[in-house]
């Protein structure tokens, strides 16, 4: 049998695979405060950054970044069989699967991302921009979808998390009220 490959080894090669495209983390948390921003006035870019992380700790999203831009960097080297070499590298409008693989990623994080990342395929904002092959260099066809919806599941996540916070708080004070004094 084969070794199983380690959930830490495929962890790091996330990491460096996104560093080597061009996407910072930061690039990525950028997006997440743009699409959260109006709904949580006290929201930092340390809150999305970390809610980046948490996402990216996700298998499911690990291996599709893995698929994804492992098919980028074919392209991008003339690998590809025809005619699939030239669909991914001209990014055809028509081709779909991108958005297949980064939306099947989307799913575990409810409604909200599922509404994000449609929001930002059309919208293309930051550095999703940026890696657009028809804007950009290099061929990012499956990249820009990815970080879409590591953006949108980030969002998700984020917008549940500060619900949660906001309800403990309320909790808290109501408990503290309830409280008889003393004395
Ligand atoms: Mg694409």
């Amino acid at each position: 049998m084969k070794e199983r490959v380690h959930s830490r080894d495929v962890k790091k090669a996330v990491f460096s695979l996104l560093k080597e495209r061009g996407v910072a983390l930061s690039d990525i948390a950028e997006i997440v405060y743009e699409m959260q921003s109006p709904y949580a006035p006290n929201l930092t870019m340390q809150d999305c950054l970390e809610s980046v992380l948490a996402v990216l700790e996700k298998r499911e999203m690990q291996h599709a970044l893995l698929v994804g831009i492992e098919l980028d960097k074919l392209a991008e080297e003339g690998k590809l069989s025809e005619p699939l070499q030239s669909i991914v590298a001209q990014d055809e409008g028509l081709f779909g699967i991108d958005e297949t693989i980064a939306i099947g990623a989307v799913y575990g994080y409810g409604s909200i991302a599922v509404t994000t990342f449609g929001y930002l395929d059309k919208a293309k904002t930051g550095i999703i921009k940026k890696l657009d092959n028809k804007t950009g260099r290099g061929v990012h066809t499956f990249l820009d979808d990815l970080v879409a919806s590591i953006a949108a599941n980030a969002s998700s996540r984020l917008a549940h998390h500060l619900r949660d916070e906001e309800e403990a708080l309320f909790d808290a004070s109501n408990k503290a009220e309830d409280e008889p004094t003393t004395g």
